[in-house]
């Protein structure tokens, strides 16, 4: 029998139907309704309910008062803190307002007294500024603005305590530490003597306030009063289980214990050890795959329907699903199955959870932003500019996209300056796309809005906000609610309703609460206030905005009978259930870390016996152990990997260990603990297996692609080695056409390094040496800048890691332009140039193909008698001097061995062009050729890391006889080999064996390497 049946039942058999004057308080109000629930039960006939209650409802409807809401108290600290110092500024309140708040609410629930406390603290912090306690060697304390504002801050507790206080009652508010601070000084008159209480009950508590303590032991000892008490006997007797270390106490103390509690205490239950249990302890790698798991268990557990051990026949177990991480809650809803309706939820969903707040949080974001550089004379410049990634992440958000829809927004499309029709496509996909072409790494409003198409959303959004003017961002998100409306009414998801709703009068509350600072009273006072309200910022207000948000949750309090609750740890109080699954047992998180954000030292906390994170623990350990009392089937969920909870590190809880070691060895069998493992059913595994074995047949289709690809586009070193590497990567790239994602870089990457370089070097080539002009320094620098300005739009070079590689590009420049100029001898031939070529390749089954075989040299040069094919590269170039054995295998097959297989064809192309025209075409028409017909062809790279290395090579020579004739002869034996197998259909395409050739290849997340 369920605790709260058994107490329902209790008092209806002391009281019979008679229940008027009968107070019942509860932990919370959910068990408040269930408690109603089990006594309705009891009797056919209808009679009158006692008042039962949720104890902070009864505590403040007793004292007679009102709760404050969050923001009003804030900013009553906030003035009380200014009328004792008026240099306290709203940025750093905010930082600390909330800590000393709760800790207001720790002391008055304690019964503490402010002014023993605050003048412990005051002089712990005087000891600190003397530093008594520090070697005389020690550097003291310089005493700076910050640290006389926190010593100030510490000497204006008590004022403000006490101003606060005032306040309030002038107002008749509390908060909820006042509240019961006022009850318990006035229980006598307020509930004693007061005679519409005649009989209390407090049910299912465990660690009481000294406020609750006092109130309830002065109701006792009345004999008005009665407390019942859900224990049991494995931690009541075990002095070393902390679950029972308030019970034992209050037990001992025995001043609570009234002639029925002792009666209670002697038949104790002993459901932990005495009851069967079937406990499942189960470990998955992340957060959420945990709700996958409670999902599946718990449809499994409808299926198989109303047995279990303990479950009793003819009544539906109740589930419990009891997140102790309680940001799982929206992933634990998704996961449960398509039918399970019958739910109800009991707890709060935070706004933090929202996308609403992911929506704020980046337009917060985005403001921050400024575009900050150096200037050549040395001086620091901030521009407001928005960051592209946060335009991007905005343009990306789920609420925009719907908009885009909604309203059908398009760019028109175009025809481009070189004849490409770009075809119509969604306008914040353009935007996003433009951004990236152009490498716009910041933007100014005008420009995004331009892009935008002056749409409204886009002026919203991207309007700044002044740091000052906090009311012009209120004023953005009022604008943001109405022009996302549409969105929402399509969306219908009740929950983001909900959310805005929330969010909605958050900010009504706020903009009310920043004008009434603006705009009452009169005289010094409205002085001060309008102080006040200039002293937010949109920094402070963003802090204050969050704090706020992160206390407001939509909370689920729904009243239902269903089968299944999902609900947080501390929502279980009083509550039974016959299964139950818990998320997030970790240690960290059940019991939390050691950690409590206070203003006061643990020292002088446990001094003056204010609960420190031992009670803490010791609380949570009850709220465990209770709840696995009457339950039969138990599931803990618990995650493996260290990052989803970077404190647990991946732990299991201690309470798991407990039930380990401790509970089921001393059950006789009763409670049985496995630990099953996960399997994500076949469809993971064949997936796996799927891809290990991957390989595409090619089929006439794609054979025809790739000749079409062959015969126009043509053959290029850059195709030929990725399909030698792995033909799965040639797959992907060449005939799927599934390319890397672009993305903008701050700091330039390696290849935009390179392709500066190498637009510098065409530029000096075409420029001045091809026309015999002097290349001097200044000529290298300007060239440099001009080329960066036009191909980084965006960058800046005045500072961090892009002045470096700026600073590096011009000594490799100038370093190599020496280097070259010192050469005497050298010509260049032409720069950035194509050579071509047909090969007439045979094709089985089908007529022979014209293959287009070309590359984009660099450079051509004459050295001597020598014409040198160059290539360069931004890396290192390590090359042997020798040809090396087994050539014809490693051009094949190597895929390591892609700088040899390009400085082969790049020599064929040379010299099959020299045998065609008689020397080296310089244009597309092949009119202009320069004469090389019997000079020797070396094709090599100029290496940027190694620029005094000169012209590195590495001889490609297929055997003594290396005439042009014959280097061409075996060179085309070769190519038609490799074209031939490109388009064999029986050669499927596939996965490398050489893994080192995977480490840099975009296409490992496809293939699943
Ligand atoms: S990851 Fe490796 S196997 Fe997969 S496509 Fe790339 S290179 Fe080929």
């Amino acid at each position: 029998m369920t605790f709260l049946r058994q107490t329902a039942q209790r008092i209806f058999d002391t009281h019979g139907p008679s229940l008027r004057d009968v107070w019942v308080i509860l932990p919370t109000r959910r068990a408040v309704s269930v408690f109603l629930d089990e006594l309705a039960a009891l009797s056919d006939r209808p009679f009158l309910a006692p008042h039962a209650l949720a104890v902070d409802d009864f505590i403040t409807q007793a004292a007679g008062v009102q709760l404050i809401d969050s923001v009003s108290l804030l900013f009553d600290l906030y003035d009380v803190f200014r009328e004792i110092d008026p240099l306290v500024e709203f940025e750093q309140f905010i930082g600390w307002a909330s800590v000393l708040l709760a800790d207001f609410d720790r002391i008055d629930q304690y019964l503490i007294s402010p002014n023993e406390l605050f003048s412990y603290l005051t002089a712990a912090k005087t000891l600190e500024r003397w530093q008594v306690d520090m070697p005389s060697t020690a550097k003291p304390i310089t005493e700076t603005p910050g640290t006389a504002r926190y010593f100030k801050l510490f000497e204006n507790l008590q004022t403000a305590y006490h101003a606060l206080h005032e306040r309030l009652n002038e107002q008749g508010l509390a908060y909820r530490g006042m509240a019961y601070r006022l009850l318990a000084q006035n229980v006598e008159s307020l509930i004693r003597d007061n005679l519409i209480y005649e009989r209390v009950y407090f049910v299912g508590f465990n660690a009481l306030s000294r406020a609750e303590e006092h109130i309830i032991r002065v109701l006792v000892d009345a004999q008005k009063a009665e407390l019942i008490w859900d224990a049991d006997q494995y931690y009541m007797d075990d002095r070393r289980q902390e679950a029972g270390e308030f019970l034992r106490r209050y037990k001992e103390n025995g001043w609570f214990f009234s002639k029925q509690n002792h009666a209670d205490l002697a038949q104790q239950a002993n459901n932990l050890l005495g009851s069967e249990k079937n406990i499942r302890v189960v470990g998955v790698p992340n957060a959420s795959m945990q709700t996958k798991v409670a999902g599946k268990i718990y449809s499994e557990w409808q299926q198989a329907g109303h047995t279990g051990p303990g479950t009793n026949s003819g009544r539906s177990p109740k589930t419990a699903i009891v997140l102790a991480d309680e940001t799982l809650l929206v992933p634990v809803l998704y996961a449960l199955d398509e039918n399970v309706t019958d739910l109800n939820v009991t707890m709060g969903l935070s706004l933090r959870s929202s996308l609403m707040f992911t929506l704020v949080d980046t337009l917060f974001e985005m403001q921050r932003t400024v575009h900050e550089f150096r200037t050549r004379d040395g001086r620091d410049l901030k521009i407001p500019k928005f960051h592209h990634r946060h335009v991007v992440k905005l343009l990306n958000h789920p609420f925009l996209k719907q908009y885009e829809r909604i309203r059908g927004l398009m760019w028109p499309g175009e025809v481009s300056p070189t004849g490409e029709v770009l075809s119509p496509e969604p306008l914040f996909q353009w935007i996003a796309k433009e951004i990236v072409k152009n490498q716009r790494v910041y933007l100014t409003e005008q420009e995004i809005r331009e892009l935008g198409q002056d749409d409204p959303l886009m002026q919203v959004l991207f309007t700044r906000w002044p740091n000052e003017e906090p009311m012009k961002a209120i004023r953005t998100f009022y604008d943001l609610i109405d022009l996302l409306r549409d969105v929402y009414r399509t969306s219908q998801d009740a929950i983001e309703i909900e959310y805005l709703y929330l969010f909605f009068t958050l900010l009504k509350q706020l903009e009310a609460t920043l004008e009434r600072q603006g705009s009452t009273g009169d005289g010094a006072r409205n002085g001060r206030h309008a102080k006040a309200q200039a002293d937010v910022t949109v920094r402070s207000f963003r802090q204050f905005l969050y704090e706020l948000i992160r206390q407001t949750s939509i909370p689920f309090t729904s009243e239902g009978k269903s089968q299944l609750q999902i609900m947080g740890m501390l929502e279980t109080r009083a509550l039974d259930f016959d299964r139950v699954i818990i998320l997030s047992v970790n240690e960290g998180i059940l019991p939390q870390s050691r950690k409590l954000n206070s203003l006061i030292p643990f020292d002088i906390a446990s001094e003056l016996f204010l609960p420190t994170y031992r009670e803490q623990e010791a609380v949570m350990a009850y709220h465990f152990y209770r709840l696995l009392q009457r339950a039969s089937d138990v599931v803990l969920l618990y995650t493996t990997s260290t990052d989803a909870y970077g404190s647990s590190k991946g732990e299991p809880s201690r309470f798991i260990r407990q039930l380990e070691h401790e509970l089921v060895p001393r059950s006789n069998g009763l409670v049985r603990i496995s630990h099953p493992t996960v399997r994500f059913g076949r469809s993971t595994d064949t997936v796996v297996a799927d891809l290990t074995q991957l390989r595409v047949q090619k089929t006439e289709r794609i054979r025809e692609d790739l000749i079409t690809l062959l015969t126009t586009k043509g053959l290029y070193p850059s195709y030929l080695n990725q399909f030698v590497s792995c033909s799965m990567r040639f797959y992907f790239s060449r005939i799927v056409n599934i390319s890397e994602e672009e993305d903008i870089e701050e700091k330039m990457g390696a290849a935009e390094f390179g392709s500066w370089l190498h637009k510098v070097m065409e530029r000096l080539d075409l420029d001045y040496r091809m026309k015999s002009i002097p290349i001097d320094e200044t000529i290298i620098k300007n060239l440099l800048e001009e080329e960066f300005a036009s191909s980084m739009k965006g960058r800046v070079i005045e500072s961090g890691m892009n002045l470096l590689l700026y600073d590096l590009a011009q000594k490799l420049m100038l370093d190599f332009q020496r280097q070259q100029n010192a050469l005497p001898g050298l010509t260049v031939i032409g720069t950035e140039q194509t050579l071509e070529t047909h090969l007439t390749v045979s094709v089985e089954g089908r007529a022979p193909i014209r293959v287009r075989i070309a590359g984009k040299i660099d450079r051509i040069e004459q050295f001597g008698d020598q014409i040198r094919i160059v290539d360069y590269k931004t890396g290192k170039v390590d090359l042997s001097d020798k040809t090396p054995t087994g050539l014809t295998d490693k051009l094949l097959n190597d895929g390591k061995e892609d700088k040899m297989r390009q400085l082969w064809l790049y020599r064929y192309l040379a010299l099959k062009n020299i045998s065609d025209y008689g020397g080296l075409p310089r244009d597309r028409a092949k009119k202009d050729i320069f004469q090389a017909e019997g000079m020797p062809v070396e094709a090599g790279f100029y290496s940027f890391r190694d620029v005094n290395g000169g012209f590195k090579t590495n001889p490609v020579r297929f055997g003594d006889n290396d005439s042009p004739a014959q280097y061409i002869a075996d060179s085309e034996d070769l190519l038609q080999q490799l074209i031939q197998r490109l388009l064999d259909l029986d050669e499927p395409f596939k996965k490398t064996d050489q893994i080192e050739v995977c480490q840099f290849c975009d296409y490992k997340g496809i293939c699943g390497r």
